[in-house]
């Protein structure tokens, strides 16, 4: 008889895992993989952060740590240390008892929990994300049931930024009862954030048309080298008196991708609900992963509970930052000095781990056939660049503009 299994098709591949397995299996010397958003240092190698090491060998030496199920909501000390890495232990969410954390799998997971608690809890069925955004938004609200998903305007193709106007138009049309996705900071893919003065339109836009608002902090300290300028946003939010949800990611700032590792803050204005909002979140959990994992939580947790690891922890990020900073420009000036035709100051402008680089869909062709691989949207991930290959990827840049 036939298996159950006999009309299963092909799906689409991920395009991100996709350009790492053409990468991996490209034999030409000059190849360079600027698919994955994934930290790379000047060698073009993964870099295990130094104090994460430490913290995993202080844990692997503690005979008090065990295996046992953490609280299904995560391990504590982790949740009250991500709160106060996001809003600041002094802010007013914390010390009025209006916000909570939820351990989750990575941002993904804050995010997934966030939608499955709108959908079914509180019954939202519309979500409205950035045009373009990250290729996993629509999926994960899709799966847990969201009917309505929306695109506002965010990318201005002409100059390369933000469509503010288009943005606040789009928001203001939305119908009662919608969430809407805010990058928090580094807007992927476009590397493009609102200016502090935007934020404020953008919130007023929130406010006025009862936007339930979701940030999506999935670098911050990555972008700017500095925890708090990246979570502005977060913070501003959360000073507006509105409910909130924020999904962190663990993944970039502590380079623990694999461990996936991240926490969904809920922010409520009214501080008595948080008992139900904490026992409908621990059902969510219960059915979708059971218990989270250990190890990343435990990692950020000893990291951020101890001053000096803390300390050694920002320098760690500053590194990161600055090197991606430094391949910007180093991209930059490449295609300058080749008089690459086009004005490139955006890639030194953008933010974060990418850069949308404007390249169409026909001159990615050519990148690839020249084993630089990146998406199809013409993004590519900044910490992909090392010195080595910054000047044939401009030049491969440069033959792809002036031929296509
Ligand atoms: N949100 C955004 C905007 C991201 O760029 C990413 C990672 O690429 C994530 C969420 C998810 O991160 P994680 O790997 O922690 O699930």
């Amino acid at each position: 008889a036939d298996s159950v299994f006999s009309n299963v098709e092909s799906a689409p591949p991920i395009e991100v895992f996709q350009m790492s397995k053409l990468y991996n299996e490209s034999t030409d010397p000059n190849k360079v993989n600027l698919g994955v958003g994934a930290y790379r240092t000047d060698e073009g190698k993964p870099w295990v952060l130094p104090v994460v090491s430490t913290a995993e060998l202080q844990m692997a030496n503690d005979r008090t740590l065990n295996h046992e199920y953490l609280p299904v909501a995560g391990l504590p000390d982790f949740r009250s240390a991500a709160l106060g890495l996001l809003f600041g232990s002094d802010h007013k969410v914390i010390t009025e008892n209006r916000v909570e954390g939820f351990q989750a799998l990575g941002g993904t997971g804050a995010l997934r929990l966030a939608a499955e608690f709108s959908k079914k809890v509180l019954q939202f069925d519309t979500v409205y994300v950035s045009s373009p955004t990250w290729g996993n938004h629509k999926g994960v609200f899709k799966a847990a049931g969201f009917s309505n998903i929306k695109e506002y305007r965010y990318w201005d193709a002409e100059s390369r930024g933000l469509n503010l106007p288009g943005m606040l138009e789009d928001l203001m049309a939305a119908p009662p009862k919608s969430m809407v996705i805010l990058h928090a900071v580094a807007h992927n893919p476009t590397g493009v954030d609102a200016t502090k003065e935007q934020w404020g339109e953008i919130a007023r836009v929130c406010k006025e048309k009862q936007l339930f608002v979701l940030l999506d902090c999935a670098y911050q300290g990555f972008a700017s080298g500095n925890l708090d300028e990246d979570a502005w946003a977060c913070r501003f939010f959360a000073n507006q008196d509105v409910d909130l949800f924020v999904a962190q990611s663990f993944s970039k700032n502590f380079g623990l991708y694999n461990e996936r590792i991240g926490n969904l803050a809920v922010v409520t204005k009214d501080p008595k609900k948080l008992p139900e909002i904490r026992s409908q979140m621990e059902i969510m959990i219960r059915i979708m992963w059971s218990n989270p994992p250990n190890h990343g939580a435990r990692i950020v947790a000893t990291v951020l509970n101890n001053k000096a690891y803390y300390d050694d922890w920002k320098g760690q990020i500053m590194t990161m930052a600055s090197r991606i900073q430094k391949m910007r420009e180093e991209l930059a000036d490449n295609l300058k000095k080749l008089g690459t035709p086009g004005n490139w100051d955006h890639i030194v402008k953008q933010i974060g781990m990418f850069s949308f680089t404007g390249l169409t869909p026909k001159q990615v062709e050519y990148m690839i056939s020249k084993h630089v691989y990146m998406l199809g949207s013409g993004r590519i991930s900044i910490a992909g660049l090392t010195p080595k290959n910054v000047q044939y990827v401009a030049k491969c840049m440069d033959e792809a503009v002036r031929a296509y």
